[in-house]
C-alpha cells in the first residue's frame, strides 16, 4: 500500500495494482501538494535556483537576465 509521505496528509492509494497506485500517488502529489507550493510565488514571478543552491523568487524579466549571465 502506498501512503503520501507529506506530513499531515492521510492520503492512501486505492488501486488494483502497484503500478496504478504509483500513478495515483503521482497525480495526488501534483494536485494536492505541488500547486499548494506554487501559490507562494506571486503572479508573474518564478522560482530560480541560484549558484548557492538556494531558491530565489524573481520576476520573469529578472530570471531571463539571470540566465543570460
Ligand atoms: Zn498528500
Amino acid at each position: 500500500m502506498i501512503r503520501c509521505s507529506q506530513s499531515g496528509c492521510g492520503w492512501i492509494a486505492i488501486a488494483p495494482s502497484e503500478r496504478a497506485a504509483w500513478k495515483q500517488y503521482e497525480t495526488h502529489i501534483l494536485r494536492e501538494h505541488v500547486e499548494a507550493v506554487e501559490t507562494d510565488v506571486p503572479d508573474g514571478c518564478v522560482q530560480v535556483r541560484t549558484d548557492d543552491g538556494e531558491w530565489k523568487t524573481m520576476t520573469r524579466e529578472e530570471a531571463r537576465e539571470f540566465y543570460d549571465d
